[in-house]
């Protein structure tokens, strides 16, 4: 009998316990396999090598103004008069540069060219007027004011980017200073993608009166993607044991990671954890205190019980609500998934903003409230989308954050500061 084989212990977690389970098990993955990018490509992609600094940044001490390289010792007295004995442009040849800048000269210098030796300062040419080869300056400058001495940023041998970085664009751009122009990365996860319900069907098929179309696997597409995992989906599987048990196995074969999405409350036809209990899974967690998405589950799997592969999976069955879906993949398979992807592990972002009208809720769960946080600077402020419970997509598709309120808060008052899930752009 199915039943059976379902864990009798409560797995019911907090949220951070349960996120401290999927940060361990995320830990202790193993690193995947690598590929070449070129750079161009390189994006958003988590880096498999270190980048290395091949020269000291900057290397030679670069002028950060348009102005005069001077001693600034020689503007104690004010307005001081130099004279100049050279004009340094950016990517100067060594030849043309001044040796010294001897007490009471100075040399043109612009923006990104090497200051010459003896100069240890360098006058913004607002400051200054030239004629016949001589400046005056009217404004005294600091030993080492608008110049970044070689080796400032980073020095040769340094390491710029380590492994497991997610390239952004600053990425990028320090890779593109040292002159990789192909990057080792890791390859994408595959994360297989299976949604249950006897109600769902395909978005091209016509609903009938009581069906509803099948959105998470679109939504978990997107999020798997930005996550850095590569959506696998997998046909719907009905609410009936064997062929729920099936495509399970497939999904263990095709894959990484497994999501499924519905059958995991308490329902007469919530087949998920049943099925996964015959194949032997290990479970982690089979529910945690939030809301949305409770039922929440995460575990892992030998390859179906195929016998034709070791590995195991890891697997989360999401609860069936479009925003459960989402919370609980922001929540806890996106780290599980970076892990997988190879990346270094990180804490979930936070901002804090001025809640605009109270909100209140029953104690006990830690609540992820889809909310629209607005205007700018010190004027903004977040406030709750109203909405019709953890299935409303069209009140949650204009939020474009959750507001996090804490299992013990029943009243949190309008002005008060809340802590904001950002939602994934
Ligand atoms: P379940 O977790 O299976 O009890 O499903 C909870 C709710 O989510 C039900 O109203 C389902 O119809 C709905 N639901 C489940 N899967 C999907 C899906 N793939 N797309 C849209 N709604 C879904
Ligand atoms: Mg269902």
């Amino acid at each position: 009998m199915l039943m059976s084989s379902v864990p009798s212990v409560s797995l019911v977690l907090s949220f951070e316990e349960a996120r401290r389970v999927v940060e361990q098990q995320a830990a202790a993955s193993s690193a995947p396999q690598i590929e070449t990018v070129d750079l161009l490509n390189a994006a958003d992609r988590v880096l498999a090598e270190q980048i290395i600094a091949d020269r000291d940044l900057p290397p030679f001490p670069r002028s950060t103004r348009d102005g005069y390289a001077v001693r600034s010792a020689d503007l104690s007295q004010l307005p001081a008069t130099l004279d100049v004995i050279a004009e340094i442009k950016a990517g100067e040849t060594l030849e043309r540069i001044p040796s010294n800048i001897p007490s009471g000269q100075a040399a043109a210098i612009m923006t990104g060219a090497p200051a010459p030796s003896g100069a240890d300062a360098v006058v913004m040419v607002e400051y200054t007027s030239e004629r016949d080869q001589r400046v005056e300056i009217t404004r005294a400058v600091a030993r080492g004011e608008n110049i970044v001495p070689a080796g400032a940023e980073a020095r040769e041998g340094s390491t710029l980017i380590p492994r497991g970085a997610c390239l952004n664009d600053a990425a990028i751009a320090l890779a593109a200073s040292v002159g990789k122009s192909n990057l080792q990365v890791y390859k994408r996860p595959r994360v297989a993608v299976l949604t249950t319900g006897d109600e769902i069907v395909n978005i091209n098929a016509t609903p009938g009166p009581t069906q509803i179309r099948n959105s998470n696997s679109y939504s978990l597409a997107v999020q798997i993607a930005k996550a850095g995992g590569y959506p696998v989906l997998l046909p719907i599987a009905p609410d009936e044991p064997q062929a729920l048990r099936r495509l399970v196995e497939e999904g263990f074969l095709k894959s990484d990671l497994l999501l499924l999405t519905g059958g995991v409350s308490m329902g007469r036809y919530d087949l998920v954890e049943q099925v996964l209990a015959e194949l032997k899974a290990k479970f982690f967690f089979t529910g945690a205190k939030i809301q949305p998405g409770r039922p929440v589950i995460f575990g892992k799997c030998g390859a179906a019980s195929s016998g034709r592969d070791a590995r195991e999976t890891y697997f989360f069955g999401l609860p069936g609500n479009p925003v459960s879906t989402m919370v609980t993949f922001e929540l806890f398979a996106r780290p599980m998934l970076e892990a997988l992807a190879g990346m270094s592990p990180r804490k979930l972002k936070f901002v804090h903003a001025k809640l605009k009208s109270e909100i209140r809720v029953k104690p006990g769960l830690k609540r992820f409230l889809p909310a629209i946080l607005s205007g700018e600077f010190e004027g903004s402020q977040v406030e709750l989308v109203r909405w019709q419970g953890s299935g409303d997509i069209a009140a949650t598709a204009t939020a474009n954050c959750y507001v996090v309120v804490p299992e013990e808060r029943e009243h949190i008052k309008a002005g008060e500061y809340v802590p904001i899930l950002p939602r994934t752009m």
